[in-house]
This record gives C-alpha cells, sequence and structure tokens, in this order.
C-alpha cells in the first residue's frame, strides 16, 4: 500500500473545510448528513470543527455493481436520516468517483423536503465523474486509483487506518478481510 495522505494533511484539509462551511452558511442552523460506512471518520472529523448550530445524521448507500462498467443499481436507506423540512443540508461523503452516488442522494434529500443541499466529499476523482452534478466543498482531488484508509474500505477491510493509502496490485491480491 502507497500512502497518499498523511493524517497531518488530513486533518489540515478538513480544518480548511471547516472553515470554509463556516463562513459559507454565516451562523444559520445546519443538518449534516454522513453517508455511511466510508464518511464516518472523515464526519467525526468535520463535525467537530464547523463552529454552527449543527444537527448530525446519516443516511446509507449502496451501489451494487457488475463485474463490468454497468452502473450499479444504487439502493438508498434514509430510515436514519433527521427531519430536513425546510433545513439546509450538508451531504458529507467520502469519495466523488463517478458521481452518480452523490446526485441520486440530493435528490432524494431535496425531495424531503430540504431548503437546500449542498455536499462536502474528502476526495475527488475529476477523472472518473459521469455526472453535471459537483459538490460544493471538495478536500482533495486525487487521480484514478482505488483508496482505502480514514473510513474508506476494500471488502470491509482498512477503515480504521488512520491515513488515506492507495491500493496497489498486491494488496488487491491478498485476502484482508477481517
Ligand atoms: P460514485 O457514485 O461517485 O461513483 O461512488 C462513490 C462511492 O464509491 C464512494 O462514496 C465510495 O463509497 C465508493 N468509492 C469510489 N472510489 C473509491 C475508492 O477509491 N476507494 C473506496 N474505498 N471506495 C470508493
Ligand atoms: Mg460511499
Amino acid at each position: 500500500m502507497k500512502p497518499l495522505l498523511t493524517e497531518t494533511e488530513l486533518l489540515s484539509g478538513v480544518a480548511r473545510l471547516a472553515a470554509e462551511i463556516r463562513s459559507s452558511y454565516r451562523g444559520r442552523p445546519l443538518t449534516m448528513i454522513g453517508v455511511m460506512t466510508g464518511s464516518v471518520a472523515f464526519l467525526a472529523d468535520l463535525m467537530r470543527r464547523v463552529e454552527l448550530p449543527l444537527r448530525v445524521g446519516v443516511i446509507q448507500a449502496r451501489s451494487y455493481r457488475g463485474g463490468d462498467t454497468r452502473p450499479g443499481e444504487l439502493v438508498i436507506h434514509s430510515e436514519l436520516v433527521p427531519e430536513v423540512q425546510d433545513r439546509d443540508v450538508l451531504l458529507v461523503d467520502d469519495i466523488f468517483d463517478t458521481g452518480r452516488t452523490l446526485t441520486a442522494l440530493v435528490e432524494r434529500i431535496s425531495e424531503l423536503g430540504a431548503r437546500s443541499v449542498r455536499s462536502c466529499v474528502l476526495l475527488s476523482k475529476p477523472a472518473r465523474v459521469e455526472v453535471t452534478y459537483r459538490p460544493e466543498f471538495v478536500g482533495f482531488e486525487i487521480p484514478d486509483r482505488f483508496v482505502v484508509g480514514y473510513g474508506m474500505d476494500y471488502l470491509d477491510a482498512y477503515r480504521n487506518l488512520p491515513y488515506v493509502a492507495e491500493l496497489e496490485d498486491v494488496d488487491l491480491h491478498r485476502d484482508q478481510r477481517p
């Protein structure tokens, strides 16, 4: 595995995003919704730095992709989403990859009656994007590589790494399932 972003780099990126979010909402109450499970570490660090009246909830999105490039069917579990009617909502996700997940989630939250829906992602892979939607807040742009750590997994492993690393071929072929 090749380290890509150190803990120090991650936390300074998080601090920068928190400052951008705070100045953008100017003291208005915000509802932050983390996309499970990849955003857990990012959500925990970000929410503690956003100095606004804040509500926090989670939503789960899972895409079942075929073995090829077919776009997978996206399943959204919104049972744990707090009331968003007339609220300003910020979706928090780990990676903006093709962009399909976040596009669908923004639509879902809008349908629930939110006053505004924006999004904040830790990482973005500009080379992979397939949609016109773009997140308003982006931590780091990264190359088209599969990354793990700081909440992100490969076959359920590596979420607890405190930094972000790029998986190498040798890692892909080793069974690391916890
Ligand atoms: P999208 O719908 O933007 O293609 O998919 C975004 C989701 O795919 C992310 O929230 C994340 O769960 C997963 N994903 C995309 N790229 C990576 C990656 O490099 N590593 C990991 N662990 N998950 C990824
Ligand atoms: Mg995800």
